[in-house]
């Protein structure tokens, strides 16, 4: 029996990195998947890949009529992972209004609204997992030119506590995961983006104390963790996966 039988799950950014892996690990341990992304293609390859044993929805979650629709359809939800972010490089001096604007709506809005859209069914069915994907770049530590990243990840911090906070009484257990530098299609984009890509990973990878990057998949590990009973008194947390680049 896997460890997310009968729990009904949904993942926004599903079609790459956290969040395809995030799907995939769920939908092996026996979970109701939807997996949500605005990528279309990259749903249907998730879908093959996955051989039927998840579903998938197209969800912008800039729209906050898709998200509710989204929900609707998704049905009674045990589990949020919310995962769509986008990383902004530079100082506050290189980010402009449209930039803040940006990174806000997808990195905190979005989940604000997700949130406030899978609450009152959890709340209804007596409780729940919500697991936002925040960041070591925010509240924990700062990282240079991730001024509105680090700005936007200690605001979906500040959102999983409180949500932490005001329904823990309900049985609705909230958690952000902190990962470090992971191989993601995004990051392989920002290290091409930065000019001399293989210099951009020799940085990357010259910071961590393991000297490598992280993989999706382990990120999955503690998503499905999270997602899992075997996590029942844990809520309210920041839990870092990030190769020690933060505490050692
Ligand atoms: P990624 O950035 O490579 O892929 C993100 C996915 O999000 C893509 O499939 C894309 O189509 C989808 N997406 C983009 N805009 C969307 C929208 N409006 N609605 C729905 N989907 C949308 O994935 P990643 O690097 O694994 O990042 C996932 C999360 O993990 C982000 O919140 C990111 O900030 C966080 N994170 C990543 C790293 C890292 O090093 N990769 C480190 C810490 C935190």
């Amino acid at each position: 029996m896997g460890r997310l039988e009968g729990k009904h799950c949904l993942v926004t950014a599903a079609g790459a990195g956290i969040g395809r892996a995030s799907a995939l690990a769920m939908a092996r341990e026996g979970a109701q998947v939807l997996a949500t992304d605005i990528d279309e293609a990259a749903l249907e390859s998730l879908a093959a890949e996955a051989g039927g044993a998840l579903m998938v929805r197209r969800l912008d979650v800039l729209d906050a009529t898709a998200v509710q629709a989204a929900v609707a359809a998704a049905g009674p939800l045990d589990v949020l992972v919310s995962c769509a972010g986008i990383v902004h490089h530079g100082t506050i001096l290189d980010c402009d209004e449209a930039a803040w604007e940006r990174s806000v709506a997808l990195n905190m809005t979005a989940m604000y609204r997700l949130c406030r859209a899978v609450l009152p069914g959890m709340i209804a069915r007596g409780g729940g997992s919500i697991i936002a994907i925040a960041s070591v770049a925010s509240s924990l530590i700062a990282v240079p030119n991730r001024f509105v990243y680090g700005a936007t990840k200690a605001g979906v911090i500040g959102m999983t506590k409180s949500i932490a906070a005001d329904f823990v009484g309900q049985g609705i257990r909230a958690n952000a995961i902190c990962p470090g530098t992971v191989e993601t299609p995004s990051l392989q984009e920002r290290m091409r983006a930065l000019g001399d890509a293989e210099a951009a990973r020799r940085a990357f990878v010259e910071r961590q104390p393991m000297k490598r990057l992280g993989r999706p998949e382990e990120i999955a590990h503690l998503v499905v963790y999270l997602a899992s009973d075997e996590s029942a008194f844990t809520t309210g947390t920041e839990h870092v996966i990030d190769g020690g680049w933060t505490n050692i």
